[in-house]
């Protein structure tokens, strides 16, 4: 996925890439043209060296073709033993583990420089400089380890993708005290093992960011074409275990058949089934065939229950488990689920004991990432389960039973208790009279709007289509990655004062800026969001004057009151009067809204007028 920059920053594919000057295109032509040379995977005992991997991220780094992206993964995926074939594949996806494992190295940039200085005995400060030269910190590691002279060739064994896996699962797991030392001596352990060029891309997957511009669906097509399986079972197989590290190895053991076996499994968090927003209930109504399922549409957080018959864990819908910050919930759904094996979807709502009503999404936030003192928490914000989905019970996959079944098997296994587990409301109806009074009444409640819902449609994980459609207030919101801020005056000094808001291409490659909001944040917030970009996740990638970028993470809900065509942003937009609604912590970059959306905002406003 290609990402923002700092300005005046240079990245060194960069200088990879780029062809001498005066005949660019024709040299980009020819090379695109010319079948590079083969790759030779360069194997050991069940494993594949990581200089194989690295030369492999090289190549693809420089070409730009898909196609040839595939043939070359598909080319590396073949040569590969079997017992590496996963950690190749999930490490190929830019994923540092398969999608459903909710383990997190917890490396920041910040960190990561650390790591780098005392790894090649450079000063921090001149890390620095080259960061701000390169404007890549993997790029830093090489270009450091390259002017060290000693030798790493002659004093260590060769590191292999299994060793690398292993070490960061290392690194996932390291907690309590000194965490971050040892998290820091471990990467140190691969650094110093490590050429430079394989330092290179070691730093980018720890930070997440290989710049291959590879995605899951770019491997599951190479899986395809290596092992000569159908594309179609591929993505399904990948759809349902979220894990590509599995599915290209059943792809080449076991071929198509094996592949249909894979299906749901609990403990095996998949990505949810996303809704599409429609203007009006009529119109959604419309939309799932004229008939459907009306439900409140409640402001909490998703989560996605499981229970393999022994333990209960609660994901949230970014694959994050949250078990632990749960207690209450987890006790409750044991009690009140009637089954030992299940995959159940719904919404935890934090709820105010005094007065019964659900409370800020925020303080629910404040509750599910809390990792001390639950128990005190527990009974300041007490949280309820309702329920909406359900995709697996006792042995038996769901996913391709229309929702109406879905929904009876979720009331046959609930036994709903008030305060603890109930089913979100639901009204069938084909009437949109009926309709939009349901939606008039849960906004009375104070609810957001409702979810309309196809009866007949089978669940897509990850996908965000019309199966499920949800209709809100009309002034929508927008979902913006914050891929930048400045430095504040006078009483906001020393903290940043604004934000700067991108949405995505259409491709979902590209950020394109859309403005700035620096409003709807009281100097709490303010001071909570410059401890969070700045320390908390240590996104600054570059600083000049008052002005500074942001490694594209968090994602602001914002909403405006109008839409303007301006060349002071990228995306030739700028949102008039933008006011922060939320931090979208539930969100990830990637979810951000695109720049569709901006435009059809645009044209609706315009019609309007
Ligand atoms: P949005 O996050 O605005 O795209 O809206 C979709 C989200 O609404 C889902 O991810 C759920 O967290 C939430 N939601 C609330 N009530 C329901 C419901 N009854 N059915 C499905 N999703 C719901």
């Amino acid at each position: 996925m290609a990402r923002t920059r700092p300005p005046g920053s240079r990245r060194l594919d960069s200088f990879i890439t780029s062809p001498p000057k005066g005949k660019g295109k024709e040299e980009k032509e020819r090379r695109e043209r010319e079948p590079s040379p083969s790759l030779e995977v360069k194997t050991t005992d069940g494993d594949v060296y990581y200089s194989s991997l690295a030369e492999a991220f090289e190549r693809l780094e420089r070409i730009s073709s898909r196609k040839a992206k595939i043939a070359l993964i598909a080319q590396f995926l073949r040569q590969c033993p079997e017992d590496a074939l996963d950690t190749v594949a999930v490490f190929l996806a830019n994923q540092v583990f398969p999608g459903w494992d909710s383990r997190e190295l917890g490396i920041g940039t910040k960190l990561m420089q650390k790591t780098i200085a005392q790894a090649t005995g450079a000063s921090e400060s001149e890390v620095t400089e080259l960061f701000k030269q390169l404007g890549d910190l993997g790029s830093v590691a090489e270009e450091l380890l390259r002017r060290k002279k000693t030798s790493t060739l002659f004093s260590s064994q060769p590191l292999t993708v299994q060793e690398v896996r292993e070490t960061f699962e290392k690194v996932a797991e390291v907690e309590g005290e000194g965490a971050v030392k040892r998290k820091m001596r471990l990467l140190m352990g691969l650094l110093a093992r490590a050429r430079p060029k394989e330092a290179r891309y070691l730093v980018r997957q720890v930070l997440e960011e290989l710049r291959t511009g590879v995605r899951e669906n770019t491997v599951e097509e190479a899986i395809s074409q290596a092992f000569g399986v159908s594309k179609k079972l591929v993505e399904r197989a990948h759809m349902l275990s979220n894990d590509i590290g599995l599915v290209a190895k059943v792809a080449a053991t076991e071929g198509e058949e094996g592949l249909k076996q894979i299906d749901l499994k609990p403990m095996r968090p998949i990505k949810p089934m996303l809704a599409q927003a429609a203007r009006n209930v009529k119109e959604a109504l419309a939309e799932v065939g004229g008939k459907g399922a009306v439900e409140i549409k409640l402001d909490g957080a998703r989560v996605q229950v499981h229970s393999d018959g022994e333990e209960v864990r609660v994901y949230t819908r970014r694959i994050e488990d949250v078990t632990h910050a749960l207690p209450d919930l987890v006790e409750a759904v044991k009690e009140c689920v009637d089954a030992d094996e299940f995959i159940l979807e719904g919404e935890a709502v934090a709820i105010d004991p005094e007065t019964g009503k659900p409370r800020p999404f925020q303080e629910l936030l404040h509750r599910i990432k809390r990792k001390y003192d639950i128990e005190e928490v527990r009974r300041e914000i007490p949280v309820e389960l309702y329920l909406f989905d359900c995709l697996y019970v006792d042995g038996e996959s769901l996913v391709d039973a229309p929702f109406e079944e879905r929904r009876r098997r979720l009331e046959e296994i609930v036994n709903e208790q008030e305060g603890k587990v109930m089913l979100v409301d639901q009204l069938i109806t084909d009437d949109p009279k009926e309709a939009a009074e349901m939606f008039h009444e849960a906004l009375e409640m104070g609810h957001e709007g409702v979810m309309v819902k196809d009866l007949s449609a089978d669940y897509t994980p990850g996908v965000r289509g019309k199966k499920m459609l949800k209709v809100k207030p009309v002034l929508e919101t927008l979902d913006c990655v914050v891929v930048g801020g400045i430095w504040g005056k006078g009483k906001r000094k020393g903290l940043i004062g604004s934000y700067l808001l991108a949405v995505w291409d259409e491709n979902k490659e590209k950020l394109l800026e859309v403005g700035k909001v620096g409003t709807g944040m009281d100097d709490e917030t303010l001071e909570r969001l410059t401890k969070l970009f700045v320390e908390e996740k240590d996104l600054v990638v570059e600083e000049s004057g008052r002005e500074v970028r942001f490694k594209p993470e968090i994602v602001f809900e914002v909403e405006f009151e109008d839409i303007q065509k301006s060349p002071k942003y990228s995306s030739g937009f700028a949102l008039r009067f933008p006011r922060l609604v939320r931090v979208r912590e539930d969100l990830g970059p990637e979810d951000a809204d695109t720049i569709k959306k901006v435009r059809r905002i645009y044209e609706e406003i315009l019609k309007k007028h």
